[in-house]
């Protein structure tokens, strides 16, 4: 069986990973793996070095040099023109990410948003392996979603016309009552399903703030932490039929702090089957497998 050398990037708001893998059909080798602060406050530069630099001391750590299949997920999508936009670390915004980090490496690279990556590695190695359709979701700070086809052989990110097929987060289900998004519209699924809007959900209900975690705990006894729970499930059903009726995925997977609430996966899966328009729903809700090195392994299989 051929043997295939990839190299992959994870550039994320606090750290860049990297990491080398040695590929022979289902068996994959890590060769190499390491991380580095981002430190993305200290501007664009300084991220592109920080990338640069990953990139070479993990490729060195493993032996190697000159790898070819190189692939690296990051935030937000890019323009037309080549401009990264919607990065939620804003010094990428507006400058030309892909073209610089190429032209210091000087071989080709596969550029992927983190959601993106995050379902090719699920369906490569995680929880939706076999699924010809896969729809991965991140719900964590924001939320974002990526779209795995493997119809004929290896699974493939659908990227879409403009680059942001997936892009779930930013539909809107409340454009008059709902919270404000920082996409400048109203009530999108992220301001319904995200981290942080769950917890605003649940301080607007009792008038404390807590954490999330503590929410989904104090839920037997605290009725404004039931009823967010509540609202919650029925929202991500609401929200999920409508990537059901469009895509109908074999699996959708889920990831980000938000995917650890046990209900989505029995009550949420439930809410999914009575807002899709099917009797029977087949799509399997699954909890991410793969862990936080989703990122990274997905961006090492995006290349050819
Ligand atoms: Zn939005």
């Amino acid at each position: 069986m051929s043997e295939e050398i990839r190299l992959g990037i994870d550039l994320g708001g606090t750290k860049v990973e990297g990491i080398v893998i040695r590929r022979r059909g289902d068996d994959i080798e890590t060769l190499a793996k390491m991380r580095r602060p981002t430190e993305r406050e200290r501007g664009y530069e300084h991220i592109l070095d920080v990338t640069a630099q990953v990139l070479a001391e993990t490729e060195r750590q493993a032996g190697l040099k000159d790898i070819a299949r190189i692939g690296v997920g990051m935030p937000g999508s890019e323009t037309q023109e080549g401009f990264v936009k919607n990065a939620n670390t804003t010094a990428l915004n507006g400058r030309p990410f892909r073209a610089d980090l190429v032209a210091r490496v000087g071989r080709p690279i596969v550029f992927a948003n983190d959601a993106n990556c995050f379902a090719l590695a699920e369906t490569v190695l995680g929880a939706a392996r076999g699924s010809r359709v896969t729809f991965g979701v991140i719900m964590g700070t924001g939320v974002g979603g990526g779209i795995v086809i493997a119809d004929e052989g290896t699974p493939r990110v659908w990227d879409g016309a403009q680059g942001i097929a997936g892009e779930w987060g930013h539909v809107v289900l409340e454009p008059e009552r709902g919270l404000a998004c920082y996409c400048g519209r109203r009530g999108c699924i992220e301001t319904l399903l995200s981290g942080p809007f769950l917890e605003k959900a649940y301080a607007a209900r009792s008038g404390e703030r807590r954490k999330l975690v503590d929410v989904v705990a104090r839920r037997e006894s605290d009725p404004a932490a039931q009823s967010t729970l509540d609202h919650l499930v029925e929202t991500f059903g609401r929200a999920m039929a409508t990537v059901v009726n469009v895509l109908d995925p074999d699996v959708i997977v889920l990831g980000g702090g938000v995917s650890n609430i046990d209900v989505l996966y029995d009550a949420g899966t439930e809410a999914l089957r009575r807002w899709a328009f099917t009797d029977k729903l087949r799509t399997k809700v699954v909890k991410h497998a793969v862990g936080d090195s989703a990122g990274v392994f997905g961006a090492a299989f995006l290349p050819k």
